[in-house]
């Protein structure tokens, strides 16, 4: 099948005819093509998107409400469609994704149709110089939201949605290794009434469609969630312009395990928080850190319950994992388990492939633990981003904080502890953009979401995201 660029509220083919394969990771074959769009694809997307914005900006925010309503709809109504085609193109097992992918895009699109509502601005009276300020939030313009293949629908609309909320259009790329569900929310977005050239999907490679959505002088925001060294690109390349930048980037996230947790809540959340969506979750805490009187139990009880883990296609209603997202990428992370000892640590549990029966091709790797002696070997420092942990103990709160934060990211942190005043001191003093205590992944789409250090800069989610999608203005009239 030929997916297409969504373009002025229209499939079309890329104007080079230029062609790429799309996986299903879950056999390890081609099934279909995506457009490899270039500057062109682009320059013709933005004109379409410029030319929407006057009209769109200034429609009340009701209709946009309304509008963002109706996807929201759209979307549920087709979950299964959407579901297997998530599955299919990123090999996560089906269960996530008809229980959290699918379902999280309706919410991400009606949780902003009710915020966009809520959003006031500010106003100060200075009495004394008998002034008022007040600040308005005006919509950008033309934004660009480029998006990863972990969780592809889910992060797309997540930065889609408050853009539209915000009276914005957009220069839309989701990754190319997973862009169906993009391809199939253009439909989805022209049925719920969002006037041609509000949103524009343009499909292909980060340095042909991604560069030429960064280069666009017309774009003047640019939204992005993926790797770091990526971010790193794409910040040398926008600065020259001014552009405002959100960078959601990678993470090497620490899970600190006390030993007066609740154990078996902690158990079935790090067995989930280590290896769910295959470990492909920028969330994901890769680092266990465990506190050394229950080390050896915890060793132990965890690879017992790894091993329980069902490894299956995707499509099996019983997986727990299903195929890494490609080929490389499998690769990438394979290399890290062929070099667990150079790069500082030792496998107890994992570390091979598996060979689905009928599916012998696909991307299947077993939940994988390692142990290692220090957190300054590759495997505790390097992202991953895989269904691979790391283990290591320690002795005492400060050394647990340290080793936590001895990283280069600074995304998210768990904490399992019934120590009140443990949790605070650390909620407090982890690098980290969320910090998690007795749970994990429990999003609440009003809270700020966004990582310190490499793991990237400025905050999307609940009115963050909102400001981050327009410009604030401020207005100052003097009165007698
Ligand atoms: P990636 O950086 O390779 O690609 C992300 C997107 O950027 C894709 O659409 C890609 O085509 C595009 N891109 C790549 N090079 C580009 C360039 N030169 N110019 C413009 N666009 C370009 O990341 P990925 O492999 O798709 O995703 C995995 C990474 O994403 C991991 O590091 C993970 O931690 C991170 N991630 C972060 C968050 C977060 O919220 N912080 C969420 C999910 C994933």
């Amino acid at each position: 099948m030929k997916i297409k660029n969504y373009i002025n509220g229209a499939y079309q083919k890329p104007l080079s005819n230029d062609w790429l394969d799309n996986y299903d990771p879950s056999v390890g074959e081609v099934y279909g093509q995506i457009p490899n769009s270039n500057s062109h694809d682009v320059e013709e997307a933005t004109a379409f998107a410029k030319a929407a914005f006057p009209a769109w900006s200034s429609t009340t925010l009701e209709e946009r409400s309304r509008i963002l309503l109706k996807i929201a709809e759209g979307i549920e109504a087709q979950l299964e469609k959407l579901a297997e085609a998530e599955s299919r193109d990123n090999g996560k097992p089906i269960s996530l994704a008809t229980t959290v992918d699918i379902p999280r895009a309706a919410s991400n699109f009606r949780f902003f149709a009710n915020a966009i509502t809520q959003f006031a601005s500010e106003s100060h009276e200075s009495t004394g110089t008998n002034t008022i300020n007040f600040t308005l939030r005006k919509p950008i313009g033309v934004v660009g939201c480029i998006s990863p293949w972990n969780l592809p629908l889910y992060l797309f609309t997540w930065k889609i949605a408050p853009a539209i909320a915000a009276g914005n259009c957009i220069i839309a790329k989701p990754s190319e290794v997973t862009p169906m569900t993009a391809y199939l929310l253009g439909e989805i977005c022209t049925n719920a009434g969002l006037p041609a050239g509000v949103l524009n999907i343009v499909h292909g490679l980060g340095n042909t469609t991604g560069k030429a959505i960064l280069e666009h002088p017309d774009i003047k925001a640019i939204s992005f969630t993926g790797g770091t060294k990526t971010g790193e690109h794409i910040a040398r390349t926008c600065a020259p312009m001014f552009k405002k930048l959100s960078l959601e980037l990678g993470g090497k996230n620490p899970n600190l395990i006390f030993a007066d947790c609740n154990y078996e809540e902690m158990l079935s959340t790090t067995l989930r928080s280590s290896f769910a969506n295959q470990g492909q979750i920028c969330l994901c805490g890769s680092r266990i850190f465990v506190e050394r009187s229950i080390y050896a139990k915890f060793k132990r009880d965890f690879i017992s319950r790894v091993e329980e883990l069902v490894v299956a296609h995707p499509a099996q209603e019983n997986a727990n994992l299903g195929a890494l997202v490609s080929k490389s990428h499998l690769e990438k992370v394979e290399d890290y388990i062929k070099h667990a000892e150079d790069y500082g640590g030792k496998i107890l549990s994992g570390g091979k492939r598996v060979n689905v029966d009928g599916y012998e091709k696909g991307y299947y790797l077993q939940p994988t633990v390692i142990e290692v002696s220090n957190n300054h070997c590759r495997l505790n420092q390097e992202e991953i981003f895989g269904p691979i942990v790391t283990i290591m103990p320690f002795d005492k709160d400060d050394e647990a904080l340290r080793l936590a934060n001895g990283t280069k990211y600074g995304l998210s942190a768990t904490v399992w502890t019934q120590n009140l005043d443990r949790a605070m001191r650390l909620g407090n003093t982890l690098e980290a953009g969320i910090v998690w205590i007795n749970t994990w992944m429990n999003r609440d789409l009003r809270t700020p979401f966004g990582g310190v250090k490499a793991s990237g800069v400025g905050r999307e989610g609940g009115f963050e995201a909102l400001r981050f999608f327009t410009e604030a203005k401020n207005v100052c009239i003097k009165y007698n």
